[in-house]
């Protein structure tokens, strides 16, 4: 037996840590990795130059309040500078603004199969994470609404919402802060709202603007394919973007961080090439797979999800593509046994996971 000298804080150990993709198939050498979201094109060759540029000067720390990376966001989103912050990734800032606003007694309110870092985030913060019911795969105002009680502090909205794939456009989103007491903070996680190409999408910056408690999260890990260098940037109302500042940590973006940071945001044909081709990828990897029988979501983020017929299958052709080197997310820790989430990758190895996927679907396996 292991005597635990220290005790954590209540919820801490009631935390499932997080699981990432896998990178890795014992006995195959060849892998296709599309179990992270990350970018169909690896980072933008001017990300890359910059880096090397940033690598001479290491030994120094690193501009602790990211001003040329917060000048090139404001540059390119149309954004105030001063109310930007960035992170180590935008899970940092998911969790700092979790222990900032909420505590123990407090109600962390989320969406069914919304991303798991707010429950973790609330746990840790001794607060209590309480997730609303979609319909459809989808984030439901109603349903968010009417989980809210006189403990809610935070309500956390993926969207687009990875897993799903599914999203609220912006009238929904208004309805939604216009339906909470003023005194509960609102975040977007907008993780994937380069990709989108709708309409009536908003990533949500003019709730932000409007001065309400509505922040607003983004990444360098998703369109700007810079996931292995954690870099994640956050736009609040003034008074939240003062607090986030009281709480991170005072060199919280490495250097090489804010170097490529800036570079990617001003490599505007880069983005533009990566949305394009995952427009494509989204639509043709959706109808194969319905042509197979499965079901997906119109996704618009850079991921599909299949569902298949039951758990079993879904397990079943997971076995089955890592047996050809091909890695995919599984999702029985969102609650959707039944379902598998493909990353858009290159285009070979789309062909290379709808071929796989057929030859299982066709009994082949
Ligand atoms: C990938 C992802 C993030 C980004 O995480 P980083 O820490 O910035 O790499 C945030 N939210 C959602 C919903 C995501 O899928």
């Amino acid at each position: 037996m292991t005597s635990r000298i220290l005790t954590p804080r209540p919820g801490v150990l009631d935390i499932d840590a997080y699981v990432g993709g896998e990178s890795k198939v014992a006995g195959v050498e060849r892998i296709i990795k599309l179990s992270s979201n990350e970018g169909a094109f690896g980072p933008s060759p001017m990300a890359l130059e910059a880096m090397r540029d940033a690598a001479s000067v290491m030994h120094r720390y690193p501009d602790g309040s990211s001003s040329a990376l917060r000048a090139a966001i404001a540059e390119r989103f149309g954004l105030d500078a001063d109310r930007i912050v960035c992170g180590a990734g935008s899970d940092e800032l998911i969790s700092l603004l979790t222990y900032s606003y909420a505590g123990p007694g407090d109600e962390v309110l989320y969406s069914q199969h919304g991303f798991l870092m707010y429950p973790i985030a609330a746990k840790a913060a001794g607060a209590t994470p309480v997730k609303a019911a979609e319909t459809d795969l989808r984030t439901d105002v109603d349903n968010l609404l009417a989980a809210v009680t006189d403990r809610t502090r935070i309500v956390f909205i993926a969207n687009p919402n990875n897993p799903t794939g599914t999203y609220l456009p912006s009238s929904e989103v208004k309805r939604l802060r216009d339906g909470l007491p003023e005194n509960v903070l609102l975040v977007l996680d907008a993780a994937y709202a380069e990709f989108v190409a709708r309409d009536d999408y908003s990533p949500g910056t003019e709730l932000v603007d409007a001065g309400q408690n509505t922040a607003m999260t983004r990444t360098f890990s998703k369109i700007f394919a810079m996931g292995g260098l954690r870099v994640g940037w956050g736009y609040f109302p003034a008074e939240i973007a003062d607090v986030m500042n009281r709480v991170r940590g005072p060199f919280n973006v490495s250097s090489a961080g804010q170097a490529a940071g800036v570079a990617s945001m001003r490599d505007v044909p880069f983005q533009d090439r990566a949305r394009a081709h995952n427009l494509e990828w989204v639509a043709k990897t959706e109808s194969a797979l319905q042509g197979m029988g499965l079901k997906t979501t119109a996704s618009v983020g850079n991921f599909v999800l299949a569902r298949f017929a039951n758990a079993d299958r879904a397990l079943a052709c997971d076995t089955f593509l890592r047996s050809k080197g091909i890695i995919v997310r599984r999702m029985a820790s969102y609650g959707l046994a039944d379902c598998l989430r493909v990353s858009i990758g290159a285009a070979d190895d789309m062909e290379a996971f709808l071929d796989a996927t057929r030859a299982f679907m066709e009994g082949q396996a």
